[in-house]
């Protein structure tokens, strides 16, 4: 088991390459420890593309080797393994956290000289644990993989998914399951509770060293800044902005927005109970545990703007020595959030129903087309991509009273832009997609690989995920929104 093989001594260490900048931080950032070992591991998925770009040898890697190193059996040359000190606000309530089942393996240098963390998700109890057992079922990290590719390809900043491995293990919770590792590549996981964990400790110190190691990492330009701290908290409102009108504009459910789950970096990162929305309604939610819809589709931005309260309260010490200073300083930037996010929602907004220009009636134009939507029901997903249809196809929308006078208004309105038809059709098409990871099927390629270990449907379903805003081939059933059914589909905190 452990001797080299040809294969692996004409590729030294499948091409890793790792840094460890956050294992140098202060000891109090982490614990440092390895993944616990399992039983029998083995590649089940696999992204050759994302192994490629990182600068790993994905040959080598989808192996026996290859797979003890994705469970975690062997460690990579290199790695200096950690779980991260962090806290978070659950549905509202504050909670000391940190990795209780995740392992950071250290930072991958790629070959164009970006840095990725590389972390298990699965690998056993850390010291964060609390009363979990430090491990992940196969389906939640397959669905994690699924979703996560998805929203790469729809252009969404996100953690990407290297691999799941299953560990041969069983994972008990209310049956019992099959245990898996993810492995999760992430610009970084450090989180709105990342800064919450040294404020709530009163360490400003260690706020400090977490601001500047922020900064340096994912906003070296702002290091000269007069009030490198408030640009800090600028710049991370902006990319909260950026990234939350992007779900929106694609109807996704984030699901668990607490501020544990919200990196700094603006990357979609935890997918637990995430999911697509079907029809459009901005009630939208799909968590067993979200009872009264705090992290619906439509409070997202407003969820949002909360989480960056809660960020900017643990940056009052860092802003200015005066308190009340400080305090109207971090205000500003928060409320500033409203107008970031409605212009890059409407920006979008503007791609998708094919506009160039701007108009100041553009907003209400959009939200007439929201509304008799969600009056028909109307698929959210499906209603934008027909639009760009000639003729329109025969939808319930499409009929309804209100939606005629629309379309005239929508049709003058292309009339006033220079633009051809033709130019507004492909800038449609380019931002409305074709195939969303619509939950019916992800739960058929869930289902099919871990009941019957059939990971086909799996593979065609990320396959065809992986170019959204292509035309599907004839017949292809990808697009089509689920049968009706009498209950509505429920996610779990997956664990
Ligand atoms: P999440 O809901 O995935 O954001 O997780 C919230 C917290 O619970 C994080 O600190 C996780 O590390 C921890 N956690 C979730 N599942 C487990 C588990 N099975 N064992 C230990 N810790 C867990
Ligand atoms: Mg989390």
């Amino acid at each position: 088991m452990e001797m080299m093989t040809a294969a692996s001594q004409s590729r030294p260490n499948f091409g890793w390459r790792f840094d460890n900048s956050y294992a140098r931080l202060p000891t109090s950032f982490y614990s440092r420890l390895k993944p616990v070992p399992v039983r029998k591991p083995e590649i089940v998925v696999f992204n050759q593309a994302l192994a490629r770009s990182l600068g790993l040898d994905a040959e080598a890697l989808e192996s026996d080797e290859g797979a003890a190193m994705l469970a975690g059996n062997r460690l990579p040359e290199g790695a200096e393994p950690l779980a991260q000190a962090y806290a978070g606000h659950q549905f509202g309530y504050f909670t000391m956290l940190g990795d209780g089942r995740a392992i950071l393996l250290g930072e991958q240098i790629t070959p164009t000289d970006e840095r990725f963390d590389i972390q298990f998700k699965g690998s056993g109890r850390t010291p964060f644990s609390r009363r979990g057992d430090g491990r992940a079922a196969l389906g939640p990290m397959l669905r994690e993989y699924i979703i996560s590719e998805a929203m790469h390809a729809l252009r969404i900043p996100t953690t990407r998914s290297l691999a799941v491995a299953t560990t041969g293990e069983p994972v008990l919770r209310e049956k019992i399951l099959q245990g898996a590792i993810l492995t999760r590549v992430a610009a970084s996981h450090i989180r709105v509770g990342t800064f919450a964990y040294f404020a709530a400790k009163g360490d400003i110190e260690g706020l400090r060293t977490l601001a500047d190691y922020t900064i340096e990492r994912h906003f070296p330009e702002l290091a000269a800044e007069d009030n490198p701290c408030l640009s800090l908290l600028r710049a991370v409102m902006e990319r909260q902005a950026l990234l939350v009108a992007r779900w929106m504009l694609v109807g996704f459910v984030h699901g668990v927005m607490n501020t544990d789950n919200m990196s700094l970096c603006g990357e979609t990162i935890d997918y637990g109970p995430c999911a697509f929305m079907d029809g459009y309604d901005p009630k939208t939610v799909f968590s067993s545990i979200d009872q009264h819809g705090r992290y619906a589709y439509g409070n997202q931005p407003r969820i949002a703007q909360w989480n960056l309260a809660r960020f900017a309260d643990t940056l009052l010490p860092l802003l200015d020595d005066d308190r009340e200073t400080a305090v109207s300083r971090a205000e500003e930037v928060i409320a500033a959030f409203s107008e970031s996010f409605s212009r890059h929602w409407l920006t979008g907004m503007r791609a998708k129903l094919g506009l160039f220009s701007q108009e100041p009636e553009d907003e209400t134009l959009v939200q007439t087309l929201l509304d008799l939507m969600q009056r028909a029901r109307a698929d959210f997903t499906n209603t934008f991509r027909e639009l760009s249809f000639e003729p329109l196809p025969d939808a319930p929308v499409f009929r309804d009273p209100g939606f005629s006078e629309w379309f005239e208004r929508w049709q003058a309105r292309m009339e006033r832009q220079p633009e051809a038809r033709e130019a507004c059709r492909r800038r449609m098409r380019a931002h409305n997609p074709a195939v969303i990871p619509r939950n019916h099927r992800v739960e058929e390629a869930l289902e099919a690989a871990v009941e019957r270990g059939d990971y086909r449907v799996m593979e065609r379903l990320i396959e065809v995920l992986s170019r959204p805003y292509e035309d599907p081939p004839p017949h292809d059933e990808y697009h089509l929104p689920p049968p009706p059914t009498a209950l509505p589909y429920v996610t779990y905190c997956g664990t």
